[in-house]
């Protein structure tokens, strides 16, 4: 932090709430956009207990908070406490961003959002092709939610194909078409051969410390791969990612999705919009504080 960071009584206070939240990156990115922009503003971690949800929800409220960011495990427990839910938000089932309005807080979710612009940045279009979603995990159903308005075909494969199934089950039931099926992860090589996709991997493996991991092994998996979108961001280069580049595809980790979760949900609490070089700074004080250096 800045020493030219100031504090006075009419600073606002957004905050954190989770458990753990001791690793969080989030206080580099917001108060790193407050301070360039010269917004009287400060953003702290809360480590809330369990069973304490509520609590903190309305000691929030009642303490003036400006907004709030919610992570792990609290982003569908959370739901119950607002005043209001975003629709995408609803849809998904998961909560990461509080904002303040009259009477409450209304929940909100910008890691899909965050993904999205993650994906612009990137230049990946996933309304071009069809996508493949490995994991069928809190964020892989989110990933299915937001994309079955965009691609044409979307197959989630997982370990446990029921876990799949359902997502892609409850996905369908939304949408008009029926864009998502399911599929073993076993049964990969019965992919349509020819076929390329984008694959989101949103499945822990190859998280630090197991880094020399990756969810499919096997390199002819990687030549139906024209994009490996790891969400993974600790390593910043994946097994998979090196595997998808040997293969001679495009791969990207998740550190922008992380980085625009984070703008979206200081663009809802100050109107602010944040573009070009302010975005850059965040971004290069989200990795310094990850101590990923580039
Ligand atoms: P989750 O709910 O715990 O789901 C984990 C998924 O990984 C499940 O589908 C699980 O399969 C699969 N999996 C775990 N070990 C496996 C193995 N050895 N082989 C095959 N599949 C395995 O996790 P989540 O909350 O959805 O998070 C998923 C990923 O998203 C994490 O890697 C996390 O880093 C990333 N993430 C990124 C951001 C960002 O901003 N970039 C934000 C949040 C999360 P089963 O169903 O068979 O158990």
């Amino acid at each position: 932090m800045r020493g030219s960071m100031r504090i006075d009584g009419c600073t606002r206070t957004c905050g954190l709430i989770g458990n753990p939240v001791e690793h969080t990156m989030s206080p580099a990115i917001h108060n790193t956009l407050a301070q360039a922009q010269g917004q009287n503003l400060v953003y702290v971690p809360f480590c809330v207990q369990p069973g304490d949800v509520q609590q903190a929800v309305e000691g929030a409220w009642a303490l003036n908070l400006l907004g709030c960011n919610v992570t792990v495990p609290y982003k569908s427990e959370v739901m119950s406490f607002l005043k209001e839910l975003d629709p995408l938000a609803e849809r998904i089932g998961a909560v990461n961003t509080l904002v303040r309005t009259e009477g409450g807080f209304k929940g909100y979710n910008t890691d899909m959002p965050g993904l999205l612009r993650a994906f612009e940045a990137d230049g990946v279009r996933p309304g071009g092709g069809k996508v493949l979603i490995l994991g069928a995990g809190g964020v892989a159903r989110a990933v299915a939610v937001m994309l079955s308005d965009l691609a044409p075909e979307i197959i989630i494969l997982n370990r446990t194909i029921e876990r799949a199934q359902k997502i892609a089950d409850e996905v369908n039931a939304y949408a008009e078409r029926q864009p998502v099926r399911a599929m073993a992860l076993a049964d990969w090589k019965q992919l349509p051969a020819g076929e390329r996709y984008l694959a989101v991997q949103a499945t822990n493996v190859g998280m630090f410390p197991r880094m020399q991991e990756a969810v499919i092994e096997d390199p002819d998996f990687y030549q139906r791969i024209h994009t490996g979108y790891d969400l993974i961001f600790n390593p910043a280069r994946t097994r998979f990612m090196q595997m998808t580049e040997e293969a001679g595809g495009r791969a990207y980790n998740g550190l922008k999705m992380l980085l625009y979760q984070g703008i979206i949900a200081y663009e809802l609490w100050t109107g602010a919009v944040v573009t070009g070089e302010l975005e850059e700074r965040a971004y290069a004080a989200m990795k310094h504080a990850m101590k990923l250096e580039e």
